[in-house]
């Protein structure tokens, strides 16, 4: 730190995000992306993007990829927003939606995130325990006074509260913004958009991160009714209207007319899953019931640091995280079936070695 940095951030923890290590000899089970590569329409446009257009400025309201998603979505071009990956609209909703005199309310145990963004822009928080089991209690957010913050599927528990629950909260609370951030709805997830134009409380943020495998791209998006969504193009004016850059653009329509073949990939993803979760089982481990393309376990006869830490030894990386509650557990990013087959055979090795 310099001397010259504003006090009021001396203190800020930035995010830590999950390990890239760029030489890539390891299967990589880290940070949650989609194995399986960019939709063959998706990798054309990039191919046949005219490196011309660099030289112009991307539409800064990015109408047609806007269209696109809309129409795909059954809403209206006015219900969408687009933004720099799905971290930038949930930074432009902290914005919008939380002060000084409007907090954050998030479980304690969710996308780390949301904390880094309120100790950023000065917003008071508070924090729900989730239950025993790891579930959200919807009655903590009921009539909660403040924005609320929920990942549904929640991250790392993997866990979806479904729909109608969701909606509880929402209507406890008419007075202020619910953000349900579906970054992993796509792997068997309930999707609150369909509400969207019901309540006019309610933002669902959604990425092309995770079930669209671009988060190389850097492509997330925002569904809410027309007045949300002009708030936050409003913030989003005052600060980068520059987002989407022409190339990203491009990709982003591309994949939404590829649904089909992001449809089965993450049907892929989800048989993967259930393989992996019958033979980490079989193996001693426990885990949340997942709607994502991650599990979260644990194992009867190793901590989760020390399986981590093996596992690296053994060129697999998956995800620990030190909080107490959790520090049992590790998130395993389902990959290929192959990725699968070399994650059980360390596991496997590793609890020999072990026992
Ligand atoms: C990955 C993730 C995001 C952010 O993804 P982007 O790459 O910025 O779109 C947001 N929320 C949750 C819960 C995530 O896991």
């Amino acid at each position: 730190m310099s001397r010259f940095l504003d006090a009021r951030l001396n203190s800020l923890k930035p995010y830590v995000p999950g390990e890239q290590p760029q030489e890539r000899k390891y299967v990589k089970l880290n940070t949650n992306e989609l194995p399986y590569p960019a939709s063959p329409k998706v990798q054309q446009a990039v191919e046949q993007a005219q490196l011309a257009s660099l030289n112009r400025y991307p539409d800064p309201e990015c109408k047609v990829l806007r269209e696109k998603i809309a129409a795909s979505y059954g809403v209206e071009r006015d219900n969408v927003i687009v933004s720099n990956g799905s971290d930038e609209v949930l930074m432009l909703a902290f914005t919008a939606y939380c002060g000084k005199d409007r907090k954050a309310v998030f479980p304690n145990i969710s996308y780390g995130f949301y904390e880094v963004w309120c100790d950023l822009l000065g917003v008071p928080y508070e924090k729900k325990a989730l239950k025993a089991d790891f579930t959200i209690d919807e009655k903590d957010y009921l009539n909660c006074g403040g924005t609320v913050f929920i990942a549904n599927p929640n991250a790392p528990t993997a866990i979806d509260m479904g729909r109608e629950k969701i909606e509880q909260i929402i209507r406890s609370n008419p007075d202020n913004v619910v953000v349900i951030d579906e970054a992993y709805v796509d792997f068997g997830g309930e999707s609150c958009v369909s509400l969207i134009n019901k309540y006019d409380n309610l933002l669902v943020v959604q990425t092309f991160s995770k079930s669209r495998a671009m988060a190389g791209a850097r492509l997330g998006m925002a569904f809410g009714c027309k007045e949300l969504i002009g708030d936050l193009e409003r913030v989003r004016f005052s600060f980068h209207p520059y987002n989407i850059d022409n190339l990203n653009m491009l990709t982003g329509i591309a994949a939404i007319e590829s649904a089909d073949y992001y449809k089965d990939a993450c049907a892929k993803v989800m048989a993967t899953r259930a393989r992996l979760e019958k033979r980490l089982a079989e193996l001693g481990f426990t885990f949340t019931k997942s709607a994502t393309n991650f599990i979260f376990a644990k194992s009867k006869d190793i901590g989760g640091e020390m399986l981590y830490n093996k596992l690296k030894d053994r060129g697999v990386l998956v995800r620990h995280f030190t909080l107490p509650e959790i520090c049992d557990y590790n998130r395993i990013t389902v990959g290929t079936d192959e990725e699968t087959d070399a994650l059980i055979a360390a596991i496997e090795n590793i609890l020999e070695e072990v026992k």
